[in-house]
């Protein structure tokens, strides 16, 4: 199976068999060539992308599967979208609900539950158009390139 997450500018990222890639090329014929995101380290994993689905390139990953990573991220996305959609919900049950079938692994790698309810509360904003209120991230550590910053907006009311 094959899903997209976002990655932290907001593109599309494609997780295979445990691995992200980022797109590295598309081609007329509709393939679409995808690099592991660790490429800058030298790894030379790839995905091939055509109308039956993806399949792993030639090249072997040189590092382990990023299973955690792309759980969190799949939470992370699923709390932003949630919070977007369902006005009605609180941020407290967004977050509930997207970390209620979450192992302990993964929900040691997550942002405490605080930043992540304050995550659902800008994705909302975000999607009311209206301006986030400051938020400090500390406690925010992903590995990898996941960063967030840590003031999101300046104070406006
Ligand atoms: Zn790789």
């Amino acid at each position: 199976m094959d899903t997209f997450v976002k990655s932290r500018k907001g593109n599309d990222h494609l997780t295979f068999n445990g691995y992200i890639f980022e797109v590295e090329s598309r081609k007329p014929n509709g393939k679409i060539y995808w690099r592991c995101i660790e490429v800058k380290k030298g790894c030379k994993g790839r995905g091939i992308q055509d109308e039956s689905g993806v399949r792993a390139g030639r090249n072997e990953h040189d590092h382990p599967p990023r299973t955690v990573d792309i759980e969190v991220r799949k939470i992370l996305g699923e709390i932003k979208s949630q919070a977007s959609i369902q006005q009605g919900q609180t941020p407290r049950a967004i977050v509930a609900s997207a970390v209620s079938e979450t192992s302990q692994i993964i929900k040691a790698a997550l942002p405490s539950v605080q930043a992540l309810k304050k995550r659902a509360q800008q994705s909302r904003q975000l999607a009311l158009g209206q301006p986030a209120a400051p938020v400090t991230m500390g406690g925010f550590h992903f590995d990898g390139e996941f960063t967030v910053p840590t003031l999101v907006n300046n104070f406006s009311l």
